[in-house]
């Protein structure tokens, strides 16, 4: 553990970044930390030491699971004196999510954690997991001439730009620039030199101390709308034993079909104290139900606007305030409330 003025814990949970391809078989396999620094000799020229917590074995982060968040939230808690900033390395797929729970778990927090990954793994020749690392790092431990951070948030750091965890979203499968924050400008831009927009970090008035929360609860679903979704779909869904939440993914600015059917289960779900959330299926903007007619009968059924809020960003933050046994009503009011500028209000 360290003990000196500048220091890092590197987390690796897993990811492309980590992997290697099996010779056999072409699949991506994971491999373990020591020839991850194997790969990236470079990390030894940083002046300062960086230690490493490594997850055995290696995960995917298509099996990412609230436990997983929690497990993160407890290392950084526990090592959270010992280390100027914290960067994990993860996979790219949920990413996004791990990256909104932990804002809402870590409330307080005064120190970067930083989420990066690659499309390729970083044995690969064109690798992009090395910038991404190498930059995280620096992002990590930057600090203004007070000493304090630059950026203490919970962020993605992708392809040259830091971005808030809970507005970011994996928007591309192929290209290097995977992630997105389409509804709150960068915190960051890597080039020749890392810009800060200072503005747009989110920095507390008073002295903070990290409050580490674990309470989650899963019963959330999200409900993608389609033209031609049939009321047995819905009503299945919403009859779901044990739901408390919904996320549903509207049309444009939070706009519904207006079947009498759709209204009638929306407004008996809300009646029995299901949390129901709109957000837009358009990847920018928000959700505005006054505008139209087919919004508007959303509202009467109960919905709360999710403004532009992302879906990982409601779905964790759903789990996190049922987690804390909030009634239905107070969650409703929270979820209009930005809690670790999640939302634009
Ligand atoms: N399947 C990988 C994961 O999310 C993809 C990646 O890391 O980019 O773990």
């Amino acid at each position: 553990m360290s003990t000196q003025k500048t220091s890092v814990l590197l987390i690796y949970t897993g990811g492309t970044i980590g992997m290697i391809e099996n010779a056999q078989t072409g699949a991506l396999e994971n491999f373990n930390f020591e020839q991850l620094q194997k790969h990236i000799p470079e990390i030894q020229k940083f002046n300062f030491p960086i230690d490493t917590y490594q997850f055995d074995p290696p995960m995917d982060s298509s099996d990412i699971e609230p436990d997983i968040w929690r497990k993160l939230v407890q290392i950084i808690h526990d090592n959270y004196e010992h280390y100027t900033g914290f960067v994990i390395l993860h996979g790219t797929d949920t990413m996004a999510y791990t990256a909104s729970a932990l804002s809402f778990m870590l409330e307080g927090l005064a120190k970067p954690v930083i989420l990066t990954g690659s499309q390729l793994p970083i044995g690969v020749l064109r690798t992009d997991g090395k910038e991404n690392l190498m930059t995280s790092i620096e992002i990590a431990t930057a600090q203004n001439k007070e000493g304090e951070p630059l950026v203490p948030e919970v962020c993605i750091f992708f392809e040259s730009r830091l971005m808030r965890g809970n507005r970011t979203t994996k928007m591309n499968a192929e290209n290097f620039n995977a992630f997105r924050s389409f509804n709150y400008p960068v915190l960051a831009q890597a080039g020749i030199h890392i810009k800060y927009y200072n503005t747009q970090i989110h920095k507390h008035k008073e002295k903070q101390n990290l409050k580490p929360h674990y309470l989650l609860d899963t019963n959330v679903v999200v409900l993608k709308l389609f033209p031609g979704i049939q009321e047995n779909v819905v009503a299945s869904i919403l009859g779901i034993e044990g739901l408390k939440a919904v996320v549903l993914e509207t049309y444009g600015s939070g706009n519904a079909p207006r079947k009498e059917w759709f209204i009638r289960r929306l407004c008996q779900a809300s009646a029995k104290g299901i949390v129901i959330v709109n957000i837009t299926q358009c990847k920018a903007g928000m959700v505005e139900m006054e505008r139209y007619e087919t919004g508007y009968q959303l509202l009467q059924a109960g919905v709360v606007s999710g403004y532009d809020s992302t879906t990982e960003s409601a779905v964790t933050k759903l789990m996190f305030l049922l987690g804390h046994g909030y009634t239905p009503d107070e969650v409703r009011d929270r979820m209009n409330r930005s809690m670790a500028g999640e939302i634009t209000l």
